[in-house]
């Protein structure tokens, strides 16, 4: 495994055996009950299975991913989920905070023909993982704290605006916030509870800006 950058950090692994598109992986660090999932991001053509995670300072497994080096042993138990492509005909709408764009990613290097939108909520540009590998899409990125070109917003304001085909099918992932305030918005706009599938990943996102202030307070 190698880390890409200090914080947002892409790995890869060479896993034998079949596996959807939208599904995940468990990985374990030093002692066994340093669990944690993660969405696969490579597509089920592809020759590695590749992971994208953000790096959380005090988090329990993230310190331990990025430390390990390429060929370092790690235990991966999996694939496990349903987070996959329920009907590839139907128009998809996806919608992902920050690393919740795994899947989108899997599901689009899986299915190539896919009719998928994808709305993408971060905090900063740079948190716009795999930009230029979506821009074939119908992609709309927002980004809360920083403008992106010239323009704040928010992936829920969108929602309220956005016109949604008929018999659509929607996929929620990231925080958790996010995801309920999109069901909500959703199920008023009539999408059916039955089209609609979500994979939370989080509650409240790791937020540098709250350590920051942690660090100035002591
Ligand atoms: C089904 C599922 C799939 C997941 N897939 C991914 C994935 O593909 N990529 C990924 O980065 N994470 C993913 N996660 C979250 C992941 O399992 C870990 O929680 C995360 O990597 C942090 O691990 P940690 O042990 O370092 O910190 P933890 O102790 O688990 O987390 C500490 C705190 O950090 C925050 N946090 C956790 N994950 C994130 C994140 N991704 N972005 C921002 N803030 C976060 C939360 O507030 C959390 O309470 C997934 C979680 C689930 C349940």
């Amino acid at each position: 495994m190698q880390s890409a950058t200090t914080l947002i950090c892409y790995a890869w692994i060479v896993l034998n055996g079949a596996w959807e598109a939208g599904q995940l992986v468990s990985l374990t660090g030093r002692e066994k009950w340093d669990q944690r999932d993660y969405t696969i991001c490579s597509g089920t053509e592809d020759d590695t299975l590749d992971i994208l995670y953000r790096l959380i300072p005090h988090g329990l497994l993230t310190p331990y991913l990025v430390s390990l080096r390429e060929g370092d042993p790690v235990t991966v138990q999996g694939p496990y989920g349903r987070f996959t492509v329920r009907d590839p005909s139907r128009p998809i709408f996806f919608c992902a905070t920050g690393t919740g764009v795994a899947p989108c990613r899997a599901f689009l290097r899986s299915h190539p023909n896919l009719n998928l939108t994808l709305f993408h909520g971060v905090r900063t540009p740079e948190d716009l993982y795999f930009r230029e590998e979506f821009a074939s899409l119908t992609y709309f990125p927002f980004c809360s704290r920083e403008p992106l070109d010239g323009k704040q917003s928010r992936l829920t304001d969108a929602l309220r605006e956005v016109t949604l085909p008929e018999g659509l099918h929607v996929y929620l992932c990231g925080a958790n916030e996010m995801i309920y305030e999109a069901e909500e918005i959703l199920t008023e706009r009539g999408i059916p509870s039955d089209h609609l599938f979500h994979e939370p990943y989080y509650y409240r996102a790791y937020d540098e800006e709250d350590d920051a202030v942690k660090k100035h307070s002591v």
